[in-house]
């Protein structure tokens, strides 16, 4: 989804105090599709006359069952990536990066009842597992007979499709992965047209995010991010003139006492250093800031232990959460 909307995130998190992580990624795309126009990298052909929608399309299809047309395509095609499913699919035929599967290669794209029931029509037995049964059925049934009675074909890559999916690939992974979005995926590439591998690329973006760290690591990234983010927070309040912040820690049991024991109270800006007595205390820290404003918090997001579930409880610190619902 993009570093900046992991901001945004972990802002939101401060407005609701929420305590959970999860992402409801499909959201946030449906939310996209809504308000966003499309954005002009994805009108930008990639290698082919292939747009990006179109590489993600390729992949997309693969495996699918041979179809004249399209008749639910998932909406990103269209409301992100801009693109006509069906245009598209006549376009990646005609550019011969698809093709369909003989019978044999079906086998193992059938499910288990599609596939005994092929057992089935052949007086052959049932049993097995799946791939036992295409075993049997490679070694009685003739290729000629298979063709018939395949309920489908389906498409796969020609060699052609499959280098550009291959050598592409970092706009699927790009497309897959909810933290990071596709669009800068392909701007960083643009920057380093020698560079094809997706977490190469990732890494690029992130040095250029954080000009001043020296050893970025995809494991250690959202630590420098948090860190540059609370950094920035705590100068904004210092220009506001605010003398005080306050570290909120998430209410459930994965919190660990380091953390725990800043929740709450009240500490000075001018005293503040990360890891010491300002979040992120350690990798993968939830913790965030906000300044310190007393008795404006008549409620908190807590997860309840016990239901597993998250609740919107009166106001309570992380001590008084523990003992209350952790019973330690
Ligand atoms: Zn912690
Ligand atoms: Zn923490």
């Amino acid at each position: 989804m993009g570093i900046f909307n992991w901001f945004k995130k972990t802002s939101d998190e401060k407005l609701s105090k929420s305590t959970t992580n999860t992402i409801d990624v499909k959201k946030i795309k449906e939310d996209n599709f809504e308000t966003n126009e499309i954005d002009p990298i994805y009108k930008q052909e990639i290698t082919n006359g292939l747009y990006p929608g179109e590489i993600i399309l390729l992949w997309w299809l693969k495996g699918k069952p041979r179809i004249e047309k399209i008749s639910n395509p998932p909406l990103y095609f269209k409301l992100s990536y801009g693109i006509n499913v069906n245009n598209s699919l006549s376009k990646l035929h005609a550019l011969n990066l698809l093709r369909f599967s003989t019978a044999e290669e079906s086998l193992p794209l059938l499910t288990v009842k599609e596939l005994k029931e092929i057992l089935r029509i052949n007086n052959l037995t049932m049993s097995g597992k799946k791939a036992e049964l295409i075993v049997k059925i490679l070694d009685n049934v003739s290729s000629d007979l298979l063709e018939q009675q395949v309920p489908y074909h389906h498409m796969l890559l020609t060699d052609k499709g499959l280098d550009i999916s291959n050598n592409y690939a970092y706009i699927v992974e790009a497309h897959r992965d909810s933290y990071f979005s596709v669009v800068d995926t392909i701007k960083i590439q643009n920057q380093f047209p020698n560079i094809l591998n997706y977490n190469q690329l990732k890494l690029e973006y992130y040095k250029k995010l954080l000009p001043n760290e020296k050893n970025i690591t995809l494991d250690n990234v959202h630590y420098l991010l948090q860190k540059k983010q609370i950094m920035n927070a705590l100068e904004r309040y210092k220009e506001l003139g605010l003398k005080e912040y306050e570290v909120h820690c998430s209410l459930d049991e994965s919190t660990c006492e380091v953390c725990g024991e800043f929740d709450g109270v009240p500490l000075p800006i001018s005293k503040a250093v990360i890891g010491k007595n300002a979040p992120p205390f350690h990798n993968d820290c939830r913790c965030y800031i906000t300044p310190a404003f007393d008795g404006l918090d008549s409620s908190r997001s807590i997860r309840n232990p016990v239901t597993g579930k998250s609740e919107l409880v009166d106001y309570l610190t992380y001590k008084e959460y523990k003992q209350k619902y952790l019973n330690r």
